[in-house]
């Protein structure tokens, strides 16, 4: 496996008014370049906190964290991030939204602007180029908030929740379309999410975490036969189903010795 991020025993405190707090406590993970990795985990098992580090947004307080074989020291333009809100600017149009990365970076001019136009295309967004941000459902707000992603060419994406506020079916659509997308482009990507179905049907990889302080309590590797699949065929399988029953029993057992105070 082509190593692009890695994580080195590393441990993260968030030092604050309130004194120190253990987010995260050495976590060691290698992933491969074009891996689709998804992180799971109870409610402040630190899963934000590990995209935080891969980002560049904060420090490992021990431990390393590296890209490409190099220290993280920094936000990169290699790496792009995608939340659950949209975050889009509701002044801006949909096209300069989209581009806002290209801007940002002087990157904007006709050519970048054309592939800009493209991406939205390919992502259904064809004719809503000189619309508002509140003209569009949310749904279509979120594949903008992927178009504005992926104009810069990140090699990386870190998806936090990215489909957790949207209805069901319009998720399970975003996540056909995210999966073939980013599969198309050889990106690597790193999923947060709270849905362990929508983990095991997009990923390659899913590292299941422990809280207080947020430890790798699992990892499982998705068999072939899901993994080739479209997310939304993938889940008619019952190789999928038994994926989904270990995801769960992992939790389970998480909660259990979390509930004894280990
Ligand atoms: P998750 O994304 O899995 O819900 P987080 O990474 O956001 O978890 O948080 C992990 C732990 O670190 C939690 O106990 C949370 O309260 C704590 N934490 C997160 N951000 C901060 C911060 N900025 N300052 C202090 N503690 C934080
Ligand atoms: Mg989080």
């Amino acid at each position: 496996m082509d190593t692009l991020l890695e994580l080195q025993n590393v441990t993260h405190v968030y030092v604050g008014d309130q004194g120190a707090s253990m987010a995260v406590e050495n976590i060691s993970l290698s992933i491969g370049r074009g891996e689709f990795v998804s992180l799971v985990g109870p409610s402040g098992c630190g899963k934000t906190t590990v995209l935080s580090l891969l980002a560049g947004l904060l420090f490992p307080t021990k431990g390393a964290v590296l890209a490409g074989g190099e220290p993280v020291v920094r936000p990169s333009s290699k790496v792009g991030y995608m939340l659950q809100q949209d975050f889009l600017f509701p002044w801006r149009t949909i096209l300069d939204n989209a581009a806002i990365g290209l801007t940002l970076s002087g990157r904007r001019n006709a050519a970048s602007l054309g592939a800009v136009r493209e991406l939205l295309a390919e992502l259904g967004l064809a004719g809503t180029e000189a619309k508002m941000p509140y003209e569009l459902s949310g749904g279509m707000r979120q594949r903008v908030a992927l178009a504005r992603t992926l104009a810069t060419e990140p090699d990386v994406l870190l998806l936090d929740e990215p489909f957790s506020a949207l209805d069901m079916h319009i998720k399970l659509q975003l996540e056909d379309l995210v999966h073939a997308t980013l599969a198309a482009r050889g990106k690597t990507a790193v999923l947060v999410t709270h849905d362990l179905a929508e983990a095991a049907a997009m990923s390659d990889r899913i590292v299941v975490l422990d809280p207080n302080p947020g430890r790798i309590r699992a990892i499982f590797v998705i068999p072939d036969a899901v993994r080739s699949l479209p997310p939304t065929e993938a889940r008619k399988l019952p190789e999928f189903q038994r994926v989904f029953d270990a995801l769960w029993e992992a939790l389970e057992q998480g909660e259990q010795a979390g509930g004894e105070g280990s």
